[in-house]
């Protein structure tokens, strides 16, 4: 079967009689049945098949909705009514969703088709999809290496053409991340633009639901379709959304990048001189390019560390061995329920910040802790919001390096130093996308990331469409 760029080239092709979306279901079944990445933990096929029979008869009648055509994989923290959810947590087993998350809905209501649910991290705590229960993802392209986390599945799917897109959550980076270690697009809009309803929560007031994609078009569609209003989650911003598409390609900006993150010692000599390159090539092109300094750069780890270990502590308490999914054999009585559940239930990550966050929020080191931390993260927005007044964009590296190794990061500090160009973004609510936009002389390709002030999407995909003018060579590969 043909490679195709986009959705629209899929449902010209569709309309046409050229393709038959039953066709399309199939090709990745079959692809997802032969891969060994490990990255679905339950496709839908049969559902999945049903449904694409449905959408081609809607695409005939000319009624089909504006995803007609795509083929959705989901991160294994959203809910879908009747299907299992489980967080990749052993302690949500047998737990199947009694609603359906409103950006999920949003998808089937435009006749995208959810063809499964995709592996993470544990209630997406990492950055390299190794603390799931259900096993490691494995890299597209070189087996032994990790796809990044928490979103592995999500990014991996795509970069391997499982899917054509799939949804993922970023708290600290769990979108962009993946998306710059797989090579492919990554994008997190601004904190709340999209209802977290059905989202299962790790840090309440870090949580976006983002997508994966393989061109800056499709990320516009599905952000675009996915925002908005909604009963279900105040904190979701009811400001007007922007059409996103058509991407304007020409606009020249002002751009900003951080010091203090091309200095930083952690920062991959490859990957700096990559990025130094291109901030002179957009200078050549007529953008004004600007060197900003940033010294919370050091601070952000830790703040995002005492902060979202705090909510995640709070957040998981609900799962008791009461109300849902596991229940240890041991369990005799009240207490012994919760305590031997949770301990059999939840991983070591998990079961680590957990204890983490209930030991910064208890009296006597809130203040020193958490009271501190919640200052600082102030200090970053207000800064960043400085920095975003005078300029449309921050670019800076997504990750330090590119993938690394499955088992090589064992100091947890190191793993947790992995967010550190990522959690800026989430720590001030901006929006933010990492593009594939170059590859490593190891082989392995990496993302650049850029930073918009709040709701400012269209600007973020129009400027990333124009860098990724070139590299449109990611494509759907249906065969
Ligand atoms: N790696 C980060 C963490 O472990 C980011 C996770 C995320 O964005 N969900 O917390």
């Amino acid at each position: 079967m043909k490679t195709y760029t986009q959705l629209s080239d899929i449902q010209s092709e569709l309309q046409s009689g050229k393709l038959n979306l039953p066709e399309v279901v199939d090709s990745f079944l079959n692809k997802i049945e032969s891969s060994k990445l490990n990255a679905f933990l339950e496709v839908f096929d049969r559902e999945s098949k049903e449904k694409a029979i449905e959408i081609q008869s809607k695409i005939d009648a000319k009624t089909s909705g504006k995803l007609a055509g795509m083929v959705i994989g989901i991160k294994d923290n959203l809910t879908y009514l009747g299907h299992k959810v489980s967080a990749s947590s052993k302690i949500l087993e047998g737990y199947e969703a009694i609603y359906t998350a409103t950006a999920v809905q949003k998808l089937i209501d435009e006749d995208a088709i959810i063809i499964g649910r995709l592996n993470c991290d544990e209630f997406a705590m990492g950055s390299s999809n190794e603390n799931s229960a259900f096993g490691n993802v494995s890299h597209p392209l070189k087996q032994e290496y990790v796809p990044g986390g928490s979103s592995g599945g999500s990014a991996a799917a795509v970069a391997a053409g499982l899917c054509h897109a799939s949804l993922g959550s970023d708290t600290g980076g769990s979108v962009r991340q993946p998306a710059s270690f797989c090579g492919v697009i990554g994008m997190k809009p601004t904190y709340g633009r999209i209802s977290r309803y059905g989202l299962i929560a790790y840090a309440s007031s870090f949580d976006q639901i983002g997508c994966f994609t393989t061109n800056v078009e499709d990320a516009a569609l599905l952000v675009e379709i996915m925002s908005g209003a909604d009963d279900y989650d105040s904190t979701v911003s009811d400001r007007i959304i922007e059409n996103y598409l058509p991407l304007k390609k020409d606009k020249k900006y002002k751009i900003a990048y951080i010091k203090e993150v091309l200095d930083h010692p952690s920062l991959d000599q490859e990957i700096a001189k990559a990025f130094k390159s291109r901030l002179d090539d957009l200078k050549n092109k007529g953008h004004e390019i600007e060197a900003v300094n940033f010294p919370m750069l050091e601070y952000m780890v830790p703040t995002y560390y005492v902060l979202t270990t705090a909510a995640a502590s709070s957040n998981l308490s609900r799962f008791d061995g009461i109300r849902f999914g596991y229940r240890s054999k041991q369990a005799v009585d009240i207490e012994s329920t919760y305590v031997k559940s949770r301990t059999e239930g939840f991983g070591k990550e998990v079961k680590k910040r957990i204890m983490l966050g209930t030991f910064v929020l208890s009296a006597g080191y809130y203040d020193a802790y958490y009271a501190k931390a919640m200052k600082i993260r102030r200090l970053i927005l207000e800064q960043t919001n400085d920095i975003l007044k005078d300029n449309d964009f921050i670019l800076i590296p997504t990750a330090a390096t590119t993938a690394f190794k499955k088992d090589a990061i064992k100091d947890p500090i190191q793993m947790y130093l992995q967010d550190i160009f990522t959690v800026h973004a989430n720590l001030s609510g901006m929006p933010a996308i990492s593009l594939p936009l170059d590859n490593h002389s190891n082989g392995l390709g990496f993302g650049t990331q850029l930073i918009a002030a709040p709701f400012q999407e269209k600007a973020l995909l129009d400027f990333s469409s124009q860098l990724m003018n070139k590299n449109e060579s990611n494509t759907y590969n249906n065969n």
